[in-house]
């Protein structure tokens, strides 16, 4: 009978009640640190990754965990009630087929260590553009240099290789720890079950290999600040025949002098004169695409807000248009001479009462 064994939720580091997820975080973590590909030759995280790993294989299996919580950990202490044997069918319980699959989830870190595809990981990049660029949308031209998949040897490093001997290619070794029947990856391969007899010349034995190249990047029409425009398959070659990574560009609308956007719509400042708006009159105004003829109706006041339908920004999903908002500012002239004065004089005489009356405080 195997000696003792620790607390599975102490080994872990969670408590009782953690949750599934709690205790596949903590395993994770665990794993990172005490992975024998990052530990090499040390005994002491060995030990820890097989303590570990049971532990998980216990604590992250709802039906295998509740066994556990209800039997205790006494039969797993030296001098525990239970001896070998004496429950069989509770040892059946423990078998751990699969185990190196759910592994290779998530340590990816290690090329070639396990069969099983790894996607690539996603890139991400910049990119900056006016506004009437993100209004029109845009093919840009974007050169990038990214890991590919080697194609001589794709992706697997190797360019030749035989059955690993000791898993006789399943990847997996048997171990048994007191009642556990434990599988592991394959210390010789690695898990992959193959070894490798001769590497690939082409690419170092590295599986992937490095190419530039240029590629069109079209940013749909209505994009904004924080936008991603998705290109599949451009990012960072895959493992052991898994798919490419993705590409992930962020998009950045510069300012712009004339137009504030939000969202779907534009606003621009107008200046206009006083005579402009006590008279009414017609102007151009600019818009993103072009400009437009819009009524000033006389009376205007300064800060008035006029509605432009369907002249502001596309969305980029419906191609629907929001709306340009016109802001009125009322120009005053600055050099202001002695006969103009006077008229200026006639006008303020125009006004009934003080603009300011309904402030409150008059
Ligand atoms: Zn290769
Ligand atoms: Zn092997």
């Amino acid at each position: 009978m195997a000696a003792t064994v620790k607390d599975y939720y102490e080994i872990l580091g969670v408590n009782k009640n953690a949750s599934q997820e709690e205790i596949k975080k903590a395993y994770r973590k665990l794993a990172r640190k005490y992975h024998p590909d990052l530990n090499p030759g040390d005994k002491t995280a060995e030990q820890r990754f097989k303590e570990m790993n049971e532990a998980y294989s216990v604590l992250g299996d709802e039906k295998k965990r509740a066994e556990y919580d209800q039997f205790g950990k006494s039969p797993f202490e030296a001098g525990g009630a239970w001896h070998e044997g004496v429950r069989p069918d509770f040892a059946e319980t423990y078998d751990f087929g699969g185990f190196s699959d759910m592994f290779s989830d998530f340590l990816g870190g290690g090329r070639r260590h396990e069969h099983y595809p790894i996607q690539g990981a996603d890139m991400l990049m910049g990119l900056e553009l006016t506004l009437e660029e993100a209004f029109t949308g845009v093919t840009r031209p974007i050169t990038l240099t990214r890991e590919i998949q080697c194609r001589t040897c794709n992706g697997t490093g190797a360019a030749s290789y035989q059955t690993c001997e000791k898993c006789k290619g399943s990847g997996k070794l048997q171990a048994s720890k007191g009642f556990f029947r434990m599988s592991q990856a394959c210390n010789a391969c690695r898990g992959s079950g193959k070894k490798i007899t001769n590497v690939c010349k082409a690419c170092n034995g590295r599986g992937v290999s490095l190419k530039t190249d240029t590629i069109k990047a079209k940013i749909p029409a209505g994009a904004d600040t924080g936008s991603i425009v998705k290109l599949k398959g451009m990012g960072g070659a895959g493992e052991a025949g898994g798919p490419p990574g993705d590409l992930r560009i962020e998009v950045t609308v510069r300012r712009h002098a004339l137009f504030t956007r939000k969202e779907g719509d534009l606003y621009a400042d107008v200046p206009i004169t006083f005579g402009e708006a006590a008279l009414g009159t017609k102007i151009e105004v600019p818009t993103i695409d072009g400009v437009a003829v819009m009524t000033i109706p006389s009376g205007t006041q300064g800060g008035q807000k006029f509605k432009l339908s369907g002249k502001g920004f596309p969305s980029p999903k419906t191609g629907s248009r929001g709306n340009q908002y016109i802001i009125i500012k009322i120009a005053v002239p600055k050099d202001i001479n002695n006969k103009a004065k006077d008229a200026i004089k006639e006008i303020e005489a125009l006004y009934k009462e003080s603009p300011r009356k309904n402030l409150g405080r008059h």
